[in-house]
């Protein structure tokens, strides 16, 4: 049989590769997404998109499609032995450059039933029901063999395959794992309780801080208890809850998802190896779920690399450019893995006694990662640094930054007054927005950038600035047939 021919071969459809697929896809690259399970997920898992999730998110126009079945939520208190100890929300509320101050809490589902359709609409649907035999690099790329027997021969193949990744296994991808012997049940359900019911994530501390609530979309609620076994019942774990509750009591109206998630951490070697092959979501870094980073990293994973694709594949960039995909991505897994460390140990061992407000504290300090506003990819001021959003009207009619930006290209935003005659490249918009009122131009009134061309990447991050007189210096960078060319691809 011959090979069926592509560009790239998606290996696994949870939300990352769905995500990945979605983006190449947009991009004009041909992907083919291969998953052994026979539908995107139904319950649980993953419950939350962070405020930057929910910006990428605008930007491919993905947003509108979800934010109504979510709910917001960028509260936490601390409850202790029946007592309100304290509510805190301020690194949320001072986050700059954004709209969505807050977490969109939503099951994971919503998200893979979204892109699993999106996928199908365009003639792409996954591959279901079906497994990756064997993966060989050859000249033009990767041979991949199919559990049907069929075979594909693409230039990249993206093992988006989850935490026991076929695809890293094969390649030896060195993984360590560290196993804290830390334990939670995980439940999803409908409650009743006497408990106000509020919209905040609420850690309660009994002996240890081992119970938090977390409001869900919909009717349902979920509740982490930490057992430190992984011999439990359902049962011993809503006792705890209402141990940790007490004087309230709690009960379930119904179940809607039950697990536990025994907490491992670790950072693959390599996410990009033998120049074609990439890892992303967690088939490159496991944690435990504190502080929702999983699924919200994954999906930043495939953001950073899918525009890097297409430049290489659509326009001639260099190949380098795709080395960068690791480079910025594994130093935030590692933080990611940081701040969940740090967070989950709290929940048991404390000097003072106060487990709770002590988590409180950690996630204050890492913010960043938390809210997902905190990572950049360079070390000047505006270079590398998230852009940020904020209102422009073109003419009386209100819109935003981002929403005049698209994945598929680079974005030259040009902020000020000035005569145009440039010659751009074809994976670059331009966009001139003037510092004052105007009938047909867009404007602003926001003077965070006012006489600043910016280079915009196209998971929005800040490629480079120039002052007006010298935006030709950012064009000359972008030109393909220039010397100088990597350096607009650079990160
Ligand atoms: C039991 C459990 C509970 C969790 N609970 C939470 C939580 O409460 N909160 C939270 O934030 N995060 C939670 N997570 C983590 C979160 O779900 C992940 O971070 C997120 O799903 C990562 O997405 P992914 O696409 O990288 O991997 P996955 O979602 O694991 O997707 C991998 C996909 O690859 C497919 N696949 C695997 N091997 C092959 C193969 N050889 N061939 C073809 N297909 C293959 C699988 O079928 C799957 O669809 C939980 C994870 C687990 C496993």
């Amino acid at each position: 049989m011959s090979a069926r021919v592509a560009d790239v071969v998606v290996v696994g459809a949870g939300p990352v590769g769905l995500m990945c697929a979605y983006l190449g896809r947009l991009c004009g690259i041909d992907v083919v997404v291969i998953d052994k399970s026979e539908g995107p997920l139904e319950v649980g898992r993953a419950d939350a998109l962070n405020a930057r999730t929910l910006q990428l998110l605008e930007l491919v126009d993905l947003f509108d499609k979800l934010y109504p079945f979510g709910k917001p939520c960028n509260t936490s208190s601390v409850w202790a032995n029946g007592q309100f100890v304290s509510r805190q929300s301020k690194w949320w509320e001072q986050l700059e450059g954004c709209l969505h101050k807050h977490f969109l809490m939503l099951g994971q589902s919503h998200l893979e039933k979204l892109l699993d359709g999106k996928l199908s609409e365009i003639d792409a649907a996954v591959r279901r029901s079906t497994f990756i035999e064997n993966i060989e690099l050859n000249s033009t790329g990767c041979l991949t063999t199919l559990s049907t027997g069929e075979r594909i021969q693409s230039r990249y193949v993206i093992g988006a395959d989850g935490a026991h990744s076929f695809v890293r296994n094969h390649f030896e991808v060195p993984f360590e794992i560290t196993r804290p012997q830390i334990v939670w049940a995980v439940i999803d359900g409908v409650i009743e309780t006497d408990f106000v019911k509020v919209p905040e994530i609420i850690v309660f501390q009994a002996e240890t801080s081992d119970v938090a609530w977390i409001p869900r979309e919909g009717e349902i609620d979920r509740f982490y208890v930490r057992m430190d076994t992984k011999d439990f019942t359902m049962d011993q774990a809503i006792a705890k809850i209402n141990r940790a509750m007490q004087p309230h009591t709690l009960s379930f109206k119904e179940i809607v998802w039950f697990s536990q998630f025994a907490v491992k951490e670790s950072v693959a070697e390599n996410f990009f190896v033998h120049d074609r092959v990439f890892l992303v979501g967690d088939a490159c870094h496991v944690h435990s779920v504190n502080g929702g980073q999983g699924l919200n990293t994954g999906l930043a994973d495939a953001f950073n690399l899918m525009w890097k694709l297409n430049m290489v594949l659509n326009f001639e960039a260099p190949k380098e450019l795709l080395q960068s995909y690791e480079n910025e991505r594994k130093p935030v897994a590692r933080d990611v893995i940081a701040t969940s460390g740090e967070l989950v140990r709290s929940t048991k061992f404390s000097a003072s006694g106060t487990h709770a407000e002590d988590y409180v504290k950690i996630v204050e300090k890492r913010a960043g990662n938390i809210t997902g506003m905190g990572v950049r990819y360079g070390d000047a001021e505006l270079h590398g640094s998230r852009l940020f959003d904020f209102e422009v009207f073109n003419g009386s009619a209100k819109t935003r930054l981002y929403s005049l930006m698209g994945y598929t290209k680079f974005t030259l935003f040009i902020f000020g007054d000035c005569q145009l005659d440039l010659k751009i490249p074809e994976f670059v918009k331009v966009m001139q927005i003037l510092p004052n009122e105007d009938r047909e131009n867009y404007w602003t009134r926001n003077t965070q950038y006012e006489n600043l061309a910016l280079l915009v990447r196209p998971d929005s991050y800040i490629q480079s600035t120039a002052p007006l007189d010298k935006i030709e210096s950012l064009l000359e960078l972008c030109s393909i047939n220039n010397s100088d060319s990597s350096k607009v691809y650079s990160a």
